[in-house]
């Protein structure tokens, strides 16, 4: 069987470095908030091009704490609208009723399955304070035109980069184009911890204060408490398994997009549209990071049973959109045609930092072989 991602398989190729990391932070004497952090945050923020990173406990938090912040600085108040994209993972759309703000959810541009700018605009109204653009799959949403937007109507923009470490256009990184990017480091994403971790990264000095100390009870000083804060901390341990992983990022990125490659050069059946790989575009420089390869086909079930069949293993990312999820259904009798249609045909093929070529054109194969019912 070609698992889909094997989490052993990827750490396991650090296994020794990441257990001296684990025994210098059990020898240090020192867990939470240390200097294994505050290397982490520093490298991690100069890898995104950006003043501040601040290590918090998950992508959820690194969202979430963002819109907290602004409510705090008098940016946001309860009810304000946010723009989200319809088809995203329910943790961008958590973040936003968590805080009590108002969700307004936006089709996807059916190419990129990225967040529509014109439906972004379409969506505006005097009480839309924030967009949050999701870089679905691992590819960055139009970023230049929801500047421009944001701009125009003086709003904010979080960028939800939790499946887009080092993905960028024009050099310009994920998590460095808006007000404040959130990433996760669950161990699935392109950057994993071993367990769970996130963070902001910002250019604003005031917000990364803010914060800084949210995510520590809301104090800078022990025992002084200047916000009702959370404790949402990124533990040393993970911190220092972070480090040793960043080192190898770019390279983890690089076998990504040989696979990717592959599967772009040599899946022909036409029952199976290809993702849209933006670099093509002849006016920017874009790069996907392929944190998803995500194909569609309108016989998805039967092509998700064919490819198991055949010893590959597929996952849906995600089967529910979430305006159709239990957790919203004050929702559930809302349409979103493409968002719904996308959620019924996508499949998401095995792709990760350790996938040999050779398994790759055994799930191309399997994918050209694939006739359906016809
Ligand atoms: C993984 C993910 C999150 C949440 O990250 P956690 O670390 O699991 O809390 C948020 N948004 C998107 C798009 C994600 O893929």
């Amino acid at each position: 069987m070609i698992e889909f991602l094997s989490l052993k398989d990827v750490n396991a190729e650090y296994a020794v470095q990441l257990k001296e990391a684990c025994a210098r932070v059990i020898d240090s004497g020192w867990y939470v908030q240390g200097v294994e952090l505050a290397t982490f945050e520093k490298r991690f923020a100069q890898m995104c091009g950006v003043k501040h990173c601040l290590g918090v406990a998950n992508g959820l938090d690194a969202l979430s704490l963002t819109l907290r912040a602004w409510k705090i600085l008098g940016k946001l108040q309860e009810g304000d609208e946010v723009i989200v994209p319809a088809n995203t993972y329910i943790a961008s759309i958590l973040a936003v009723t968590e805080n009590g703000l108002t969700p307004v959810l936006v089709e996807p541009d059916e190419k990129t399955l990225n967040i529509s700018p014109a439906l972004v605009r379409a969506a505006i109204t005097p009480r839309t304070k924030v967009i949050i653009p999701v870089h679905l799959y691992g590819q960055l949403a139009d970023m230049q035109e929801i500047q421009d937007i944001a701009a125009e109507h003086k709003l904010l923009v979080l960028e939800d980069a939790a499946q887009a470490h080092l993905a960028s256009i024009d050099a310009t990184p994920a998590g460095s184009w808006g007000d404040a990017g959130a990433f996760s480091f669950y161990p699935g994403k392109n950057l994993g911890a071993l367990g769970d971790a996130g963070a902001v990264t910002t250019n604003d000095d005031e917000l990364a204060d803010v914060i800084k100390a949210l995510r520590n009870y809301g104090s800078h000083k022990k025992y002084e408490n200047i916000y009702p804060g959370v404790n949402s901390r990124l533990d040393e341990i993970q911190a220092a398994m972070l480090s040793v992983k960043l080192n190898y990022l770019q390279s983890n990125t690089g076998s990504r997009r040989v696979v990717a490659d592959v599967y772009m050069k040599g899946i022909n059946n036409p029952l199976i549209t290809l993702p849209l790989d933006k670099k093509t575009s002849a006016l920017t420089l874009e790069s996907h990071v392929w944190h998803l390869f995500v194909i569609r086909c309108e016989a998805r079930d039967e092509l998700h049973q064919y490819l198991a069949n055949a010893g590959v293993q597929t996952l849906i990312h995600y089967p529910i959109p979430p305006h159709k999820q239990k957790a919203y259904s004050d929702w559930n009798s809302l349409s979103f045609p493409l968002t719904e249609k996308i959620h019924d045909q996508i499949l998401s093929l095995p792709i990760g930092p350790t996938m040999s070529l050779a398994d790759a054109k055994v799930v191309v194969d399997a994918c050209n072989s694939f006739v359906g019912r016809g």
